[in-house]
């Protein structure tokens, strides 16, 4: 194998928990996985291991990495407390190995030149785009962000948000912060303020398509980072279908794990999605 192929290969490795942080409704858990925060590019995740009831691991962005300190590489990921692999994982303490896998998936596709990006991230979801910020900056893409959530807890790092990107628009579903209402009811604005050519989004469903058909209107490229029931995660099971149509237009589908979880908005078919 090429070394390129080699570096986007996934591992498996054990790694540790390093630390757990509440931050308004999401925990931000920094592990230590050898290998992994090497390899990440924006939009890749990890399959972690959330205990020994759940033999099924659970996928998360990978929201930092940093790659140097006293334990190596970390990886930093955004887990918003649900059901019982969520709750165990944040009720871990410091150094509780856990079997993680990654990265996995295919990450968004960066700009060649240096267009103006629209990046729209909704609650714990919106994790990969703030790394995504950082590499468009990199190759002078002027950033705009539309950061949602339910409320003002739900809203993911809103300051970093105000470093990221030379525009902000927050909106809550309750108006405790930022205007009030969803992606939906902003997004066409949002998009025709920053004059964007490409919009990236992460999030639920429902916004996801929302995002997708402002594109499509206002002749804009998007990339949505979808966020299905994985079983395996890495592509072997088939287990995660995932309707798309193809270039020359016919339907099929695809593995959300390993062709997506980044794909064209306008490539997939929203009407037959149902979210989790
Ligand atoms: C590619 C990918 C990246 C993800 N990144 C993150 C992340 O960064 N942070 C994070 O907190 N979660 C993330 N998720 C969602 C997380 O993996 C699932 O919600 C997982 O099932 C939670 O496990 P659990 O045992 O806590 O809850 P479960 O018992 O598995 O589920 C609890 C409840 O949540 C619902 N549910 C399951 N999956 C989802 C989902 N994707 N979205 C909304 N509801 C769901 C279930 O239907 C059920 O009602 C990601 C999922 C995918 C596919």
């Amino acid at each position: 194998m090429t070394s390129t192929v080699l570096e986007r290969t996934p591992l498996h490795v054990t790694g540790e928990l390093l630390s757990s942080r509440r931050i308004g409704a999401h925990h931000h858990v920094t592990l230590v996985a050898p290998g992994v925060a090497e390899r990440f590019r924006p939009g890749t995740f990890v399959a972690v291991t959330t205990g020994p009831e759940r033999l099924a691991r659970r996928a998360f962005w990978i929201h930092k990495v940093k790659t140097s300190g006293g334990y190596g590489a970390t990886l930093e990921l955004v887990v918003e407390p649900r059901g019982a692999g969520t709750s165990w994982l944040v009720s871990q303490p410091a150094g509780t190995p856990l079997a993680v896998t990654g990265p996995l998936g295919r990450p968004f596709a960066l700009p060649t030149e240096p267009v103006a990006c629209l990046l729209v991230g909704e609650g714990y979801a919106a994790a990969p785009l703030f790394p995504l910020a950082e590499r468009l900056r990199e190759r002078d893409c002027p950033v705009s962000l539309l950061v949602a959530g339910s409320d003002e807890a739900d809203l993911l790092s809103a300051l970093e948000a105000r470093r990221s990107a030379r525009a902000v628009t927050v909106v809550t579903a309750d108006g405790s912060v930022g205007r009030r209402g969803t992606v939906a009811d902003v997004v066409d604005e949002v998009l025709q303020g920053a004059g964007a050519a490409v919009v990236y989004a992460a999030g639920t469903i429902p916004t996801l398509h929302a995002v997708a058909s402002a594109a499509e209107q206002a002749g804009a490229w998007s990339q949505v980072a979808i966020e299905q029931p994985l079983t395996c995660a890495t592509g072997l099971c088939h287990g995660c279908p995932l309707p798309v149509v193809g270039e020359s237009g016919s339907p099929r589908f695809v593995r959300a794990c390993a062709d997506g979880p980044v794909l064209r908005g306008d490539r997939v078919v929203w009407d037959e999605l149902v979210g989790p």
